[in-house]
């Protein structure tokens, strides 16, 4: 690409680094932006900063948040003693949206993916080993999509557990495999984590 000016091809190439953006649609974007008011993009751009300067993980379920310890963490209407486990904050709004769970969550941030150089210590479970460590879960309820990463990351963590007292279960799939539960209609997803099933029938099926 052909660019008249270094000041548009630099903008170009720095919206072209997003994911599913390639440099047409990098070019179409930054030039929707030089034909809106300046205002438009100083608040886009201040937002950015703001979300990357200030955002904060939650020290307790590292799910991200404004401060220390998350909302939902934070509220006294949730039952401390079971916690769903999911891979990023995407699951937690997923879950939050069917209104049918009312404990708390653990946010991986990933799953554990050798092809992508992802091992068990580049995600938040040693935090989670510790909780159930501690007796402060009564049940954790695994509720990362049902790839193969998925599965390893549940067993590996199923392990680390296995020998404190903690019910392991996990949430009941009408959503097939492979699936990411962001994807997973509220209904399905909601009946999914009231129907959760032994961790150790999963493993059998
Ligand atoms: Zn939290």
């Amino acid at each position: 690409m052909e660019f008249s000016s270094k000041i548009l091809e630099r903008a170009v190439n720095e919206v072209s680094q997003l994911p599913g953006i390639g440099k047409r649609t990098a070019l179409r974007l930054v030039l929707h932006l030089l034909r809106q008011p300046k205002a438009q993009t100083q608040a886009l751009t201040e937002a950015l900063q703001t979300m990357r300067n200030d955002i904060k993980f939650c020290a307790s379920c590292h799910n991200i948040s404004d401060n220390t310890l998350c909302e939902i963490c934070s509220a006294n209407n949730r039952n401390s003693e079971i916690v769903c486990v999911v891979e990023d904050i995407r699951d937690v709004m997923a879950i939050e949206n069917t209104s049918s769970f009312k404990g708390l969550y653990h946010v991986l941030g990933g799953k554990i993916s050798p092809m992508d150089g992802i091992g068990p210590h580049d995600l938040n479970i040693e935090t989670l080993v510790n909780k159930v460590k501690e007796g402060k879960i009564k049940e954790l309820i695994f509720a990362l999509s049902s790839t193969m990463e998925g599965d390893t990351t549940n067993f590996y963590i199923y392990k680390q557990i296995q020998d404190y007292n903690v019910v392991t279960s996990t949430i009941a799939r009408g959503i097939s495999v492979g699936d990411e539960l962001e994807y997973a209609d509220e209904i399905t997803l909601g009946r999914s984590i009231v129907n959760r099933i032994p961790f150790e029938t999963s493993l059998k099926s």
